[in-house]
């Protein structure tokens, strides 16, 4: 059988950077194999689902382009895919497991099982509580059913013996099966719990391999058993190691953006997420860092994800970011460029661009820069105080100004070389160095001490415009 895979979140919030890094390997991993992946929504816990929550995981999803297989909104030949479309499937197997003497009923409230794990702790039989009802007699059933008790379905796992996998990352892992305890398959109403809704999937949606996060390791065991229970072969795992922030404590909010959406609205290429992600966790070779996606696919493979944690840097992603951005050919910076500020709703959305993608393309690492780098170019200048300060403390300055006004305006031509030639000869005369005697008209023309090339930005903004601005610096300034 070919490699299918599965994503299943459940919609209980945002999907994070760490859930978005599982959609990938088994995106890539599925994708390297020819195989299929699944998108599958676990939403058995109504009480903890989030408005918008899958809505927000597609989007997230779409974005990065991790396009699967089968999913709630494509469908596919083993749906559904929405776990709240199969609560009735997870009952009935629940109950003829019950039928087979795989498991059975148990009438403890949650305080009695509190109460007597607290008494079991310090015992060598620690899960002892959990198969409590194990055996109960017809009377005693009967008791419990009088008092009206709605009874949780527990699995009776061995008492005896290990349960082993070999996982494609974390090697060979194995339980003491005494120590697991009889787990629950069906709440006391009647909804299926995440262990059995979860497997019952896997082997409905046909699954090879379970690519998830190591969180989930200690539930493997459990799975395992009960698909044994039910005579079929758990899927391959591969337990993918946790992401940290930079101060090694589990990545949070705390360390700045956790959705990949905030990263969207920043001006981040999906492609430069997606490169990044890829290698928290996993790498080709020890030096290989920049990739475009076909280049992932082709690589990746579930033997070079480390079992160690990995670290997740904001400054290292918006550095690859920039590096993708510079790739780019110009048109499609261009387009990109203008589909960002459209998402973001910025009247510059309706200009074009195009002119002024040389000017930036080198120097900034997201889109979300622009409007502040660049955005003197399509609207009246705004002068950042400090950049102002800097000019009005110039003894030259108005000459400076004068100068450069006049030299524009005797051009036969302005293009980038011609206002080259021009405002450094008013440097000279002045007998000032450009790196000194630019900095007023860079005030004057961008509005700030940082921007794109002053000679391009000139020539972009044409004669005109730029005389304009160089006379409101000198009326402002006297
Ligand atoms: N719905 C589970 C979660 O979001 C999936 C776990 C798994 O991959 O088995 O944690």
């Amino acid at each position: 059988m070919g490699v299918r895979v599965r994503f299943c979140p459940s919609p209980t919030g945002y999907l994070h950077v760490g859930g978005v890094r599982t959609a990938l390997y088994n995106w890539l991993f599925a994708r390297h194999h020819g195989g299929v992946a699944v998108l599958r929504i676990e939403d058995t816990d109504t009480s903890r689902e989030t408005v918008g929550a899958i809505e927000q995981i597609q989007r997230s999803l779409d974005w990065v382009g991790l396009d699967f297989d089968e999913s709630p909104a494509r469908g596919g030949p083993h749906g559904p895919y929405l776990q709240s479309e199969r609560a009735d499937v997870y009952r009935e197997v629940a109950e003829s497991l019950v039928v087979d003497g795989l498991a059975y009923r148990c009438y403890q409230s949650p305080e009695e099982l509190t109460v007597a794990r607290e008494a079991a702790r310090q015992t060598d039989d620690p899960a002892a509580p959990t198969r409590a009802h194990r055996e109960l007699s017809a009377a005693a059933v009967a008791a419990f059913e009088t008092q009206g008790r709605q009874p949780v379905i527990r699995l009776k796992t061995p008492l005896e013996g290990a349960t082993e996998v070999a996982d494609l990352v974390r090697g060979d892992v194995s339980w003491e099966n005494r120590l697991l305890g009889d787990h629950v398959l069906l709440r006391a109403d009647g909804g299926a719990t995440y262990q059995l809704a979860n497997v019952l999937d896997d082997l409905h949606h046909g699954i090879t391999h379970v690519i998830r996060g190591d969180d989930l390791l200690p539930s493997t065991p459990r799975q395992v058993l009960l698909a044994e229970a039910l005579g079929r072969a758990y899927p391959v795992t591969a337990h993918l190691p946790q992401i940290l922030g930079p101060d090694r404590k589990r990545l949070s909010k705390r360390h700045g953006a956790a959705s990949v959406e905030e990263f969207r609205d920043a001006g981040y290429l999906p492609e430069a997420v997606v490169n990044y992600l890829a290698l928290v966790g996993w790498s080709y070779d020890s030096t290989t860092e920049i990739m475009s996606v076909d280049e992932l696919v082709e690589r990746f493979t579930l033997d070079r994800v480390s079992p160690s944690p990995g670290v997740f840097d904001h400054v290292k992603l918006a550095w690859m970011n920039g590096v993708h951005l510079r790739s780019l050919e110009p048109g499609d910076y261009g387009r990109r460029l203008t589909g960002y500020l459209v998402e973001r709703g910025s009247p510059l959305a309706t200009r074009d661009l195009g002119a002024a993608v040389p000017l930036v393309q080198e120097k900034i690492a997201t889109l979300g820069e622009f409007e502040d780098f660049a955005g003197f170019l399509f609207r009246p200048v705004v002068y950042d105080p400090a950049a102002w300060r800097a000019l009005a403390e110039m003894p030259a300055a108005a000459s400076l100004l004068d100068a450069a006004s006049a030299a524009l305006a005797s051009l036969a031509v302005l293009d980038t070389t011609s206002v080259d030639g021009a405002l450094r000869g008013v440097c000279e005369a002045a007998g000032l160095k450009p790196r000194v005697a630019l900095l007023p008209l860079r005030v004057a023309i961008t509005g700030s001490k940082v921007s794109p090339g002053l000679f391009e930005s000139v020539a972009l903004l044409g004669r005109e415009e730029s005389i304009t601005r160089l006379h409101a610096a000198r009326v402002r300034l006297s």
